[in-house]
């Protein structure tokens, strides 16, 4: 008989859906059917058993091929580049355990790298806000109870985060939002009329990196003061009806994505757009919510911060801890062509970072930990999978609002497929091992050097 796994969380995006019913055969290793999930979300179940899976390490040949070995042989491979680098960098992340960056970090500081999560390209520049001025956010669940007033700037979940909406803030009924949709006033912000814009109550269409000039005005207007008759191509009369049903609100809560982080200003949108909400606060009650990305990208801002006090740019090469992004972060560090050996691990640099940074990465050892066959990993010296976290491998995560979660597993993972926390123990063992072997025989390191694919 066919089994029914409920409460099953999905391991895409931040809003980390925990209400998904997975449907699994007699024998417990197919996946036949995942209910409550959008398309994303669906497809990463299926995905799990699906032929293209890799199940072994593969090493990278002289003549470019890839050979099979076990996961002993990729582990040495692993600890000798770790080992032998001066400085490695080992980034990535936002799709595995927190169980699984723990063990990364031991293995970081064992062989003094630095370690980086995709914050670094994403809410990075949140993060830098958030220390200068604080983060007066709120859970999800109280934007369902509560939020009579939403706001999306700069974000488009009905295509990054398809059950946002339906499960936090526009659609469901909550406590004191009986009605639903009708309980709210919807406003978005974004040059594009996206998808998210199509169910807004009021569309503001933002001039393309003139949010500053934007959040600016309305923080002038809620004090009273005169703002010009247009600002970053809104007429003057829509700022004064926003900023009065911010105002009036009885709870507001501004989403934030990617239209911040990655236009002009950066982490100095984030920074105003954190100052509005506590000018509003002022009035009534208003939180703010990065649109975290990955399913558990807030966990190493959280494990790490626990760990060392700083969430990414973890620069592990000296005796003290030290994070200071620009100079510590990876595209810095690969642009700059610092470091000399590189581990993706549970993310695909080599399809998001710019061109001339993978490059430069790619000159030195570069070993994929993945799951999947991506960009990255066709590009590495060694590919090692992984079981899937949250359908292979249980785990902590935690969700977009830092609220941490117990992922399940749903199916075995592929017969002889370990976990990224067992991975890196056993990597971080044989590390040890090599600095007693090599103390013992009073040998220096040398430079790594990878076996690289024909370009
Ligand atoms: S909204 Fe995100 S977490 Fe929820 S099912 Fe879709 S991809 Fe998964």
């Amino acid at each position: 008989m066919p089994k029914k796994i409920e409460n099953v969380g999905c391991p895409y995006c931040g809003v980390c859906c925990d209400d998904l019913v997975v449907t699994v055969s007699d024998d417990g290793k197919k996946i036949l059917e995942v209910e409550n999930a959008c398309a994303i979300g669906n497809q990463i179940f299926h995905h799990a058993t699906g032929s293209e899976r890799v199940t072994r390490p593969r090493l990278r040949q002289p003549d470019g091929t890839y050979k099979e070995i076990s996961y002993d042989e990729a582990i040495d491979y692993a600890a000798r580049v770790l080992y032998n680098a001066k400085k490695p960098l080992i980034y990535g992340f936002g799709s595995t355990n927190c169980e699984g960056m723990a063990a990364a970090a031991k293995v970081a500081e064992k062989a003094g790298a630095v370690l980086d999560n995709c914050a670094s390209i994403c809410h990075g520049s949140s993060f830098l806000a958030i220390f200068d001025n604080g983060y007066p956010s709120c859970t999800l669940g109280e934007t369902k109870n509560r939020a009579d007033v939403v706001v999306y700037w700069g974000a488009n979940p009905a295509h990054a985060h398809p059950r946002h909406m339906s499960r936090y803030s526009i659609f469901p009924r909550g406590f004191f939002t009986g009605k639903g949709q009708k309980s709210r006033k919807i406003i978005v912000v974004d040059p594009r009329h996206t998808d998210t814009a199509q169910v807004a109550d009021i569309y503001l269409q933002v001039k393309q990196g003139h949010d500053y000039e934007l959040f600016n005005a309305f923080r002038t207007a809620l004090r009273g003061h005169e703002i010009p008759e247009e600002v970053a191509g809104i007429k003057r009369e829509k700022i004064l009806e926003v900023a009065e049903i911010m105002k009036k609100a009885r709870f507001g809560t501004i989403f934030y994505g990617m239209g911040l982080c990655h236009s002009d200003g950066r982490n100095h949108n984030v920074d105003i757009a954190i100052s509005l909400t506590r000018d509003l606060n002022d009035y009534t009650k208003w939180t703010i919510m990065a649109m975290r990305g990955h399913y558990n990208i807030a966990g190493p801002g959280v494990v790490w911060s626990w760990q060392y006090g700083f969430p990414y740019c973890l620069d592990l090469t000296k005796d003290v801890a030290h994070m200071n992004p620009g100079e510590t972060s990876s595209i810095d560090l690969a642009m700059r062509d610092e470091v000399d050996a590189f581990f993706n691990v549970a993310t695909d640099a080599a399809a998001h970072f710019p061109i001339e940074a993978v490059k430069h990465l790619r000159k030195h050892p570069w070993i994929t930990i993945d799951p999947n066959i991506c960009m990255a990993s066709e590009i590495s010296d060694l590919h090692i999978p992984v079981g899937i976290v949250g359908v292979e491998v249980p785990g902590i995560v935690y969700r977009m609002d830092n609220v941490p979660i117990q992922y399940r597993k749903v199916i075995d993972p592929p017969e002889g497929v370990i976990s990224d926390e067992e991975l890196f123990e056993r990597i971080y063992k044989r590390l040890c091992e090599l600095e007693a072997e090599e103390a013992a025989k009073g040998k220096a390191k040398t430079t790594p050097v990878g076996v690289h694919a024909e370009e």
